[in-house]
């Protein structure tokens, strides 16, 4: 499957789809994935423009990049969840499929083979 025409995460930003919102704030929006890989399984998305895939990520942006790891340990404290697995495809050619970065917070239970 190839990355999908439209951004349905900013769909769920824009409150034009539903979601699960587990956590938000200005510049981020945690909420549960629909086909969850885990017993937890939240998708941690930046909210701002122009943000594909992690190779968007440039030194005047790296902070968008950086808050996505605070944002997990908000999801955890939340979740209550000691640790966790953090997930991300890059690109179609590494299995993305959501036009918009995002992480794929996970609870340890997720069978990775890492
Ligand atoms: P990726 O391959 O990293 O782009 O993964 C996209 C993820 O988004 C998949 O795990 C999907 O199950 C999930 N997903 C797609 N549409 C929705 C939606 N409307 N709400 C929540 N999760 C979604």
């Amino acid at each position: 499957m190839g990355m999908l025409p439209f951004d349905v995460f900013e769909q769920i930003i824009n409150r034009e789809s539903p979601a699960d919102i587990v956590y938000e704030d200005d510049n981020y929006i945690a909420f549960r994935d629909i086909a969850p890989k885990a017993n937890t399984h939240v998708l941690i998305v930046p909210k701002g423009p122009g943000l594909v895939t992690a190779k968007d990520a440039f030194e005047d942006n790296v902070n968008i990049f950086g808050g996505l790891f605070l944002v997990a340990n908000k999801v955890a404290d939340i979740e209550n969840l000691e640790g966790y697995k953090l997930h991300m495809n890059v690109d179609e050619a590494g299995g993305q499929i959501v036009p918009r970065v995002h992480f794929h917070f996970l609870s340890s239970d997720y069978e990775s083979p890492l």
